[in-house]
């Protein structure tokens, strides 16, 4: 339906001219192209940029990374947020050693099999390190297409999307198809934001459907979003003799990070309900403090409790007493960065 080999062309024109210089960029890669695409999910590119590197000066390649513990590869994620994808590349490494003789295949079909990777990163890697023609299709291009295609319907459709899905397929070059794959990247990016794109910047715009028609605002049609679930928890950050209690995650959601108790009891009952299930008597140490982490589905509302109980406890079910230099060594996620904090400070003082 569109002239997509003009689309694509003026597109490679722009991004020669236009590119964002990135360390992940200009090199043929697979292994960090993987590592960058599993940074890049919902996280802005500024705040990758440290992380990859130092997540690449520990783990330089593949073969270092499958051989490393996941505690080593959550505590280099730290901070970074959505852990699964650092538990899923780790696994995918090992998938990758036993099953691939240590090389990240260029087919898709087989990039799909690696635990962690799906029709995106694969698409991504294939492109990126391999120049195989396929797409790699996210939320950036699925709102530069139905823009650029004018397709006024819920992508939240199973056959909108599909349909979508198509086009971004049909319009990849058969020549530098993973230098098109960033240049619509960076075009959804920088220039066809969510919002008010910026179509007078836009190499696009004279084959764009909705600038024609001047409704680029309104599209992508997303499908109605509910508000995330609000959680409550009392969080008692607890001293005993040098030492502050904390727990390893077995939950799916965070699973393998520490954190500090959360209790789903009322800020008023946190001390009773410390004695009758850990055996901790404790009392206040300083005022409450609230704290909200918001996840995707979830919102955590956080009582933070200092307290301070009797030194030489042993350690409950589950929980650890430790002291701030192997607090430091432990990954914590951002949503404990309070607790975290007031921890120090009183180990500290
Ligand atoms: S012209 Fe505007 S709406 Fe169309 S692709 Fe470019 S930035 Fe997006």
């Amino acid at each position: 339906m569109k002239q997509f080999s003009l689309i694509s062309a003026s597109l490679l024109a722009w991004y020669d001219r236009c590119a964002r210089t990135m360390p992940w960029r200009g090199i043929h890669d697979p292994y960090r192209t993987w590592v960058s695409e599993a940074m890049l999910q919902q996280t802005r590119v500024d705040t990758v940029l440290p992380y990859y590197e130092r997540f690449l000066q520990r783990f330089p390649a593949l073969p270092d990374l499958a051989a490393s513990d996941e505690a080593d590869v959550l505590k280099q994620w730290e901070g970074l947020g959505y852990y699964s994808r650092a538990r899923n590349l780790l696994k995918g490494a090992r998938q990758v050693m036993e099953q691939f003789g240590g090389q990240l295949p260029s087919e898709p079909a087989l990039l799909r099999k690696i635990s962690g990777i799906g029709p995106y990163t694969a698409g991504a890697i294939a492109s990126i390190a391999y120049d195989v023609r396929v797409p790699a299709v996210d939320g950036n291009v699925l709102r530069v297409f139905s823009r650029l295609c004018g397709i006024r319907e819920n992508i939240g459709l199973p056959e909108v999307r599909k349909k979508l899905e198509s086009l971004a397929a049909a319009a990849v070059p058969e020549k530098r198809p993973g230098d098109y794959n960033q240049a619509v990247m960076d075009l959804g990016a920088t220039v066809c934001v969510p919002g008010t794109p910026d179509c007078t910047r836009c190499p696009l715009s004279s084959f764009c459907d909705a600038f024609a028609h001047g409704d680029a605002e309104s599209l992508p049609i997303m499908p109605v979003s509910r508000p995330p679930k609000a959680v409550r928890w009392s969080v008692p950050v607890i001293i005993s003799g040098g030492r502050t209690l904390v727990r390893c995650r077995t939950e799916s959601l965070l699973r393998g990070m520490w954190s500090f108790p959360l209790l789903d009891c009322d800020p008023g009952s946190v001390f009773s309900f410390l004695e009758k299930k850990y055996r901790i008597r404790a009392q206040a140490a300083g005022d409450p403090v609230h704290a909200r982490h918001v996840f995707t589905h979830l919102v955590w509302e956080m009582d933070v409790i200092p307290a301070i109980a009797e030194p030489g406890l042993p350690d409950p079910a589950d929980f650890r007493w430790v002291t701030l230099e192997t607090l430091s060594g432990l990954a914590f996620p951002a949503a404990m960065n309070v607790p975290l904090q007031a921890a120090r400070h009183i180990l500290q003082a």
